[in-house]
C-alpha cells in the first residue's frame, strides 16, 4: 500500500487528536487543506497560533477572555450574586446566546471522571469555593445564588452533587440550584438548542 508523504501523515494524526475527528475525517480534512489555497491555509495557522498567544482565562471565572478579567466579569451590570457553575467556556457561550441570564459565571474545566483520572483537585471547585467564601463575606446581608449547570450526564450529575456538597459544607443557607427541565439525560449544553436551554435554566430545580 502506497504511503502519505510525511507531512500528510503528522498532520492526519494530529487532526485526528480532535474532539468527534477519526482517521477518516482527519484525512478527507487535510486533503481538503491541500487543495485549497494557499492564503486561507496562513490564515488558519495565523489564528491557531494566536489562539494560544493571545486568548487568556479569566481570573476570575476561568472562562475566555483576551483580557485578565473576561467581559462578563468586568460588567458592573451582571448580578455577582448569582454564579452559574459550567463546564466548559464554550456553555458560558451557549447561555449568554440564549440571552436572559443575567448572572455571572464559573468554569470548572471539565467533570470528576474517575476513567479519564479527572479528580475534583484537576477542576476550579476549590476556585470556586475561595469565590463564594468572598462573595459571601463582602455581601453578608443578600442572597447568593449558584446555579449547578454541569452536562445531564452521570459524570455531569456525579461533579453537581459534589459541588454542592462542598458549598453546604461552608454555608448551608446559600441557593444552590441544577438547570433541569428539557435536558434529556446524555445531552451537551452546547448543543442545546437556545429555547430548550433557556427552559433548563428557567425551570432550574433546588438541590
Ligand atoms: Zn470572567
Amino acid at each position: 500500500m502506497a504511503e502519505f508523504p510525511i507531512g500528510i501523515k503528522n498532520l492526519i494524526a494530529t487532526f485526528e487528536r480532535l474532539p468527534g475527528i477519526g482517521p477518516k475525517s482527519a484525512t478527507r480534512l487535510v486533503f481538503y487543506l491541500l487543495n485549497t489555497p494557499e492564503n486561507y491555509v496562513a490564515e488558519m495557522a495565523r489564528l491557531l497560533v494566536a489562539l494560544k498567544k493571545d486568548i487568556k482565562i479569566c481570573k476570575n471565572c476561568f472562562s475566555v477572555s483576551e483580557k485578565d478579567l473576561c467581559p462578563i466579569c468586568e460588567d458592573e451590570k451582571r448580578d455577582k450574586m448569582t454564579i452559574c457553575v459550567v463546564e466548559r467556556a464554550i456553555d458560558v457561550m451557549a447561555i449568554e446566546n440564549v440571552g436572559g441570564y443575567k448572572g455571572i459565571y464559573h468554569v470548572l474545566g471539565g467533570v470528576i471522571n474517575p476513567l479519564d483520572h479527572v479528580s475534583p483537585d484537576d477542576l476550579k471547585i476549590y476556585q470556586l469555593i475561595e469565590r463564594i467564601k468572598k462573595i459571601k463575606q463582602e455581601n453578608k446581608e443578600k442572597n447568593l445564588e449558584i446555579i449547578l449547570a454541569t452536562n445531564p450526564t452521570m459524570e455531569g450529575e456525579a461533579t453537581a452533587l459534589y459541588i454542592k456538597k462542598r458549598i453546604v459544607e461552608i454555608d448551608d443557607q446559600i441557593k444552590i440550584s441544577r438547570i433541569g427541565s428539557g435536558l434529556p439525560m446524555g445531552a451537551d449544553l452546547e448543543y442545546a438548542d437556545q429555547a430548550t436551554l433557556s427552559r433548563a435554566l428557567d425551570g432550574r430545580r433546588n438541590l
